[in-house]
């Protein structure tokens, strides 16, 4: 790329440090004139939408210390400048984050995947910190001390990317002892278009007590298929008995308009461990979309904790998160769409988590 303003060319100067240090001192001493720069896909729309683009631009694609992925006992670090596709293609992601995985899988298409990578997204307060949220991830910040330093994900707001701080986003730390050992399989529902849509909100749209309206209407033969499908994959893993502490769960669920390549207008995800009698023995709920910070849904979660997870139970679930989810209205749907549409969603995803007991 060429330069812009102080040479007269026209475009950011690209600046490629060698280490996490330099491009922190990069941007700390241009402050808002520099942008970090990863897969550019977020930042290239942005320019498109009319945003001036910066100055500078501090590339981080060579930087050995945001690349790899690793698991211990205790976590599965993964590092900021590892691409969505490269994720992916590890299996043993996919099968023991497979709410993560869902959502990556859900980012743009295959093209816009290989190039996005995951610190960008998270940093740029895309639709991966929304399952983060959801297992009590950290970001891990490079701020210009000696280390970097772990940042709960519930305080991912606090540092979102944009022109403003120098924090460089190393890494996510996903803790396993969040996600339990005894996975059900790669869940998560992706859920585009009008069809679907409707589907899904019909209840949404049609007034009170729309989050058990929403389940009902998935209990048909596509519901029952499903709930199938993964009793099946429950009980091919072997893991089917986990039930004096009950079995993990980890889910997530997007309702989007795919013909506009849009990111999520409403996104939940669900981790948490259900006994074979249907008892909540944990769960923690997070809730976002396009324009609005991912929120946990901390009252539905102190509701459900230990409770049977019925349809008295799912009601009020349903209503504590319609409360508590606050995503801005956008020219394609209202603030209490996305309410009723979060409380549908987060339901319908518990139901079919309590089908797979039965
Ligand atoms: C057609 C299309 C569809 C899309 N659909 C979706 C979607 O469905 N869901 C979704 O979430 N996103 C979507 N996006 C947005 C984007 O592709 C993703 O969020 C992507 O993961 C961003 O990663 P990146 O590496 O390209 O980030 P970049 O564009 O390089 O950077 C994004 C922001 O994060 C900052 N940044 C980057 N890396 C770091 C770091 N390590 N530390 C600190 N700050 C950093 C940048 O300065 C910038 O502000 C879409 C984009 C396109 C073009």
């Amino acid at each position: 790329m060429r330069t812009m303003g102080e040479q007269g060319h026209v475009g950011p100067v690209v600046i490629q440090p060698r280490s996490i240090a330099a491009a922190w001192r990069a941007k700390h001493s241009r402050g808002a004139a520099a942008r970090y720069c990863a897969g550019a896909t977020l930042l290239r729309l942005s320019w498109e939408e009319g945003e001036r683009a910066p100055d500078y631009l501090i590339d981080l694609r060579q930087l050995p210390e945001l690349q790899g992925l690793a698991w211990d006992g205790a976590a599965c670090t993964i590092g900021a400048g590892l691409t969505l596709a490269e994720c992916l293609r590890d299996g043993e992601l996919s099968r023991r984050l497979p709410a993560l995985a869902a959502a990556m899988r859900g980012v743009a298409a295959a093209g816009v995947r290989t190039l996005a990578t995951i610190g960008g997204n998270a940093a740029g307060g895309g639709d991966l910190l929304i399952p983060l949220l959801a297992c009590d991830a950290e970001l891990l910040y490079y701020d210009g001390g000696e280390q970097a330093e772990a940042l709960p994900a519930t305080r991912a707001a606090d540092r979102l990317g944009g022109a403003g701080g120098a924090a460089l986003l190393c890494g996510l730390r996903v803790p396993l002892a969040a996600l339990g050992t005894d996975r059900s399989g790669p869940l998560g529902s992706l859920w585009y278009g009008t069809d679907a849509e409707d589907a899904r909100c019909a209840g949404a749209r049609a007034g009170e007590n729309t989050e058990v309206a929403s389940a009902a209407a998935r209990t048909g033969p596509e519901a029952a298929a499903t709930a199938a499908a993964t009793a099946a994959a429950v009980a091919a893993s072997g893991l089917a008995g986990a039930a004096d502490g009950g079995r993990g769960f980890d889910r997530y669920a997007k309702l989007g308009r795919r013909e506009a390549f849009a990111p999520a207008q409403v996104a939940v995800a669900l981790n948490g461990r259900l006994t074979r009698d249907g008892t909540l023995r944990e769960l923690r709920i997070a809730a976002g979309g396009a324009g609005g910070v991912p929120q946990r849904m901390t009252e539905a979660e102190r509701l459900a904790r230990g409770e049977r997870c019925d349809e008295a139970l799912l009601r009020r679930i349903g209503e504590a998160v319609a409360e508590a989810c606050a995503l801005p209205d956008d020219p394609f749907a209202g603030a209490g769409y996305k309410r009723r549409a979060a409380a549908s969603l987060v339901v319908s995803e518990l139901w079919e988590e309590v089908c797979a007991c039965w």
